[in-house]
């Protein structure tokens, strides 16, 4: 007999109360029914969800009341851990278990409001006036704006004057979407919230690996023999992720080393732990890479047939002085030319296996890290020599087959001036010990927000599409020239370069967008897509804003006012709007920027003109919909009760306004219609769209009977694609985001299974979810075999080659290609070879390089102090002058996250605010001796763009580091209060921070800055 949950639950409780009442003797009718307390959660309806607030994605289960009838609204009641999720296993930190108290927030918006130029109130309106009203106010922006040809008459098609910030806990759905919305109407001021957090991470892994995404997964943590935790505080921020380096520690014997500003949560159940300065990681990573290949302690074999160590690099390529070659002063950037390998006449990177070439990768390499001694490490970090030197060597120890250790990080390496690189320096010192495509290896970058990954799949930033191909630049006029400058040739005689696919990619993506509008004779709509000619990061949308560039602006599920960097300049830049949207479910600091709150908002409402709309969405609990966790796996999950009051699902939200859009434009026609009119939009029900039928069409499926190379039919017209190998570039295939295709095939929805087992011990549980690519786990798993398919540890074999096919447990990231085939295991790079020099991909140099953070604390490089930071960092002429000096601002200031809180969200939650009620920052017990601050004191912290108030907690968890031959104390700052919640009121910190971003994603330098401290 087959037992639901529910019923499981009914005949265990009918059981209990029969025992309990035949062993007291009483038998009578009197006890059952009158006496014995109900199971509470007897008469519930349980369904599956996740966790929505970080990207570990834990199994909730949620137990809701309402019998369905009509006008009845189902109410969450409960809601616990899922025990059969495997890496949850029935665990919720503090923030996922006061979950129902962010769903029944008393903020959770009820109904659409609407505040009129300079009033200081909201006031209550109805869907059809709101969705009215933004309708004409875009439509009015955008035919006054739109700009369909440049100044050289090329077509571009782009709105400028109106931009969107899509959410980061929303379904893939709904960001499907988004990207249809925007796209269309050649919106380019979009972004989300990976331009504020893992932005880096894909800049650096992308360039290095193939692809920018965390390589393994959480589970597989507990089969590292070492674990590096640094740039990150996994057991304060991704509190049940953490229990796979506990289990780590304690079944496999793993070292567990912290190196981190702050003695952290982390560092408290660590094997060892180090100090190091905020901001100089780079110097501390590439000083063990320097160790590494003094003391020959490689994985030599992995190294040269795995990586680009063999490989040539051009003459022309320097590096001198802290500059590159190519640097341009003026333009702050690099001419990128010579940071490339020397080619053979067929195009062919030239080798040198020996790696006895003195331009070969290895040479360059050993002669770039030379100066990262143990001593120049302690001088930039303020490390030990001793400790140092010890975590090189307890890293070292993995530098032999059968061990590994995995790199945890989060936004302490991304919010850096410099935060790519320090990710780069990570990636290359696995790929040097052979620990990447290895179980318990990895750089694993341990995403923030609960679907931030899926965001950034489905291409929700300014200047990218749907897989991670980029939107056409006006550089590129035409199809022709886009899609030959995306597509890279190979650079080896038999290498597979996936991405040569690319024409497949995006042919089947315009398929998505525009259907049979899209066809070869119109070069699939290419014309439709807008072509960006700057960027439009977040920071660049504050600029814009303030020089009323930017008019209009849709915020979904995002906070910028507590997120962007620098707020009183946010605060200026959203004032200079015309109109503001805010979708949704909570009153958040942005939709309110224009209210008065003391110091913390230091506003007058009747001087701010902006329009505010605020329109009231649903939350996770209250949709379906696939959400994709830090290891990539989509998780379908299920809505357990409606949306409170008159608040809509984001996908109806949009499906209103963009139907009322098209009827605007059917009626009165205006600036280039076509886009928007041809867009499939082609929903059961258009106003409405369901979250399968856009899950379907984000797989993809076929447009027309497709047959293999033999002939045989692979999928009829109409039938969902199982494959991103089935797409086409002749317009049969359609697929919205190619790296989603497989997860809803035929079979079904492979998002929503839900078989937990492990039939290998390794954490591999491909029957739960769908990971992407492909449904694999381990990303670049061929390199866990040697060149001849043995795995190099038998122990933890992904993959073999078992004489006719690769085998194993994971889905082969590699093609059919035997032994000895001379194909690299890294099959998304040109070359095959993991990248020890970047050549051209990042914007800041091939090798990493230390840069001090903008706001240095030694003001000085003792490497080369002509180039002190980043000379490509980021950074607008109007905020040098309010970058500060350590002479006014000595301390290091750095942001972070703290377990019962989750971003500005869990301050909605009551049993979070309780458990944190009140704002504080964290200094040293030396510092606070010297300026008199005791414990509960309360201080003003002030950096050059502001001050913030908070209580003092003094500690002996940060100390007094010696950089460069100088005392530097660190603040720490948590990141969590504002003015709304139901925690006391408090400042926001990004008050504080610097509006400075890196080269290659423009992602804020939030962990290191300057600031002074005063008791209040
Ligand atoms: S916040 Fe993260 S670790 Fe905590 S319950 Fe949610 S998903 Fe799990």
């Amino acid at each position: 007999m087959e037992l639901s949950r529910r019923q499981f639950f009914r005949i265990c409780a009918g059981g209990m109360a029969g025992t309990t009442v035949a062993s007291l003797g009483f038998l009578s009718s009197f006890s059952v029914h009158a006496e014995t307390r109900q199971y509470k959660l007897l008469k519930a309806k349980e369904t599956r969800n996740n966790c929505t607030y970080c990207s570990v994605g834990c199994g909730m289960l949620m137990y809701s009341l309402g019998d369905s009838a009509k006008n009845v609204k189902e109410s969450i009641y409960h809601i616990e851990g899922d025990p059969d999720h495997p890496v949850s296993r029935g665990s919720l930190c503090p923030k996922g278990a006061g979950v129902l108290d962010y769903i029944h927030s008393e903020t959770r918006l009820q109904y659409p409001e609407y505040r009129a130029p300079g009033s200081d109130k909201w006031q209550r309106i109805s869907w059809d006036e709101a969705i009215n009203r933004i309708a004409r106010l875009m439509k009015d922006d955008r035919d006054a704006n739109f700009i369909e040809k440049n100044a050289q008459g090329l077509t571009v098609n782009r709105w400028t004057t109106t931009g969107m910030l899509c959410s980061s806990a929303a379904s893939n759905e709904t960001g499907i979407l988004d990207g249809k919305f925007t796209r269309s109407l050649g919106m380019v001021a979009i972004d989300c919230q990976a331009r504020l957090c893992h932005g880096p991470t894909v800049s650096a892994l992308a360039p290095t690996f193939g692809r920018g995404a965390m390589t393994n997964n959480w589970v597989d943590i507990k089969n590292a023999n070492v674990v590096l935790i640094m740039g990150g505080n996994a057991a304060e921020a991704h509190p049940v992720g953490f229990k796979w380096v506990i289990e780590a520690q304690t079944k496999n014997d793993a070292t567990v080393v912290v190196v981190d500003p702050r003695f952290n949560r982390s560092a408290a159940v660590a094997d060892m732990y180090a100090p190091i300065r905020a901001g100089s990681d780079t110097a501390f990573l590439l000083g063990v890479i320097r160790y590494l290949l003094e003391n020959n302690r490689v994985q030599h074999e992995y190294v040269r047939h795995y990586t680009n160590a063999s490989l040539i690099i051009r003459d022309d390529y320097q590096f001198d002085d802290g500059l590159f070659s190519g640097y341009d002063d003026k333009k702050r950037q690099y001419d990128k030319t010579s940071w490339f390998y020397q080619l053979d006449e067929q195009g062919h990177a030239l080798r040198d296996e020996t790696l006895s070439h003195p331009r070969c990768v290895w040479n360059l390499l050993k002669n770039h890290v030379e100066r990262y001694t143990p001593e120049m490490v302690n001088r930039l970090c303020g490390t030990s020599v001793a400790d140092f030197t010890r975590i090189c060597d307890i890293l070292a120890s993995t530098s032999v087959p059968d061990r590994t250790a995995t790199i945890l990080y989060a936004l302490g390496w991304t919010h850096h001036s410099a935060g790519a690189q320090i990710i780069r320096a990570a990636a290359m010192l696995q790929l040097l010990l052979g620990n990447i495509g290895m179980a318990g290896g990895g750089v694993n970058a341990l995403r923030g927000h609960s679907n931030i990954q899926g965001y950034t799949d489905l291409g929700l930033l300014s200047t990218n599409l749907p897989g991670y191909m980029p939107l056409p630049s006006e550089k590129q006029p035409d199809y022709q020239t886009y899609i030959s400058q995306i597509t890279p040739p190979a650079l080896g005689v038999n290498e597979v370069n996936y991405w040569q696919n690319t024409p497949k990619f995006f042919v089947s993506m315009m398929k998505s967008f525009w259907g049979d509008h899209a066809t070869a004779e119109n070069n699939w709509g290419y014309d439709w897509l807008p072509k960006w000619d700057r960027l439009y990061d977040v920071m660049t949308q504050a600029e814009l804003m303030l020089e009323g560039k930017i008019n209009g602006y849709i915020v979904q599920g995002f906070n910028p006012l507590a997120a962007f960097p620098d707020k009183n300049k946010s605060s200026r830049a959203l004032a200079k709007l015309k109109y503001m949207v805010v979708i949704d479910p909570l009153a958040t600091e942005s939709s309110n920027f224009w209210q008065h709150h003391g110091e913390m908002n230091d506003v007058k409402p009747e001087a701010i003109q902006t329009e505010v709309f605020r329109l009231p969405s649903s939350c996770f609990a209250e949709e379906d919909g696939s959400i994709a966790n830090s290891g990539r796996w989509l998780q379908w999950h299920w809505a357990a009760a409606e949306p409170p009051g008159e608040a809509l699902h984001d996908a109806k939200i949009l499906g209103r306004l963009y139907m009322r859009l098209r009827e605007l434009y059917q009626q009165e026609g205006g600036a280039n219609p076509e886009p928007l009119l041809n867009m499939r939009w082609d929903y059961k029900d258009p106003y409405d769209p369901h979250p399968e039928e856009i899950a379907r069409e984000g797989n993809g499926m076929a447009l027309a009977d497709l047959y293999d190379d033999k002939g045989q039919l692979i999928a009829k017209k109409g039938q969902q694609l199982s494959s991103f190998a089935q797409l086409r570039d002749d317009g049969s295939t359609s697929s919205f985001c190619w790296v989603y295709c497989g997860s809803w095939t035929e079979q079904g929805n492979q998002m929503a299974n839900r078989d937990n087992s492990d039939p290998y011990g390794l954490g591999c549980t491909p029957g739960w979810a769908w990971s992407w690519p492909a449904n694999r786990r381990i990303l670049y798993n061929r390199a866990s075999a040697d060149p001849s398919g043995k795995p190099w540890d038998a122990k933890r074999a992904l993959l073999h080659w078992d004489g006719k096919k690769w085998a194993g447990m994971d889905v082969a990231d590699y093609s059919q290609a035997a032994p000895g085939s001379n194909v690299g295991p890294f099959i998304m790079n040109q070359e095959g070879v993991a990248r020890l020099f970047s050549i051209d991909k990042m914007n800041d140099g091939p090798f990493p390089e230390h840069y001090e953070p903008i706001e240095s604390p030694i003001g000085t490089n003792p490497l080369h102090p002509d180039v002190i930071s980043s000379p490509v960092a980021r950074i607008y002429h109007d905020d040098i002058a309010n970058m500060g000096k350590a002479d006014a601002f000595p301390y290091v200031a750095t942001t972070y996250s703290i377990t019962e809180l989750f971003r500005h969200w869990t301050k909605h939650a009551l049993l979070n605010a309780i458990a944190q009620p009140d704002q504080f920052i964290e200094i040293g017990e030396a510092l606070a001796s010297q300026k008199g601050i005791a414990a509960g004191d309360t201080v003003k912290v002030m950096s050059k763009r502001g001050y913030i108030k908070a209580k003092a907690v003094v500690t002996k968890r940060l100390q007094t580091l010696t950089i460069d031959g100088r005392a530097v104390d660190t603040i720490g700052i948590p990141c969590h209060w504002g003015f709304e919640g139901a925690t006391r009121k408090g400042f926001l910190a990004n008050t504080l921070t610097p509006s400075v971003g890196d080269a290659n994603s423009q992602t804020p330098e939030y962990k290191a800055f300057l600031v002074n401290i005063e008791r209040a």
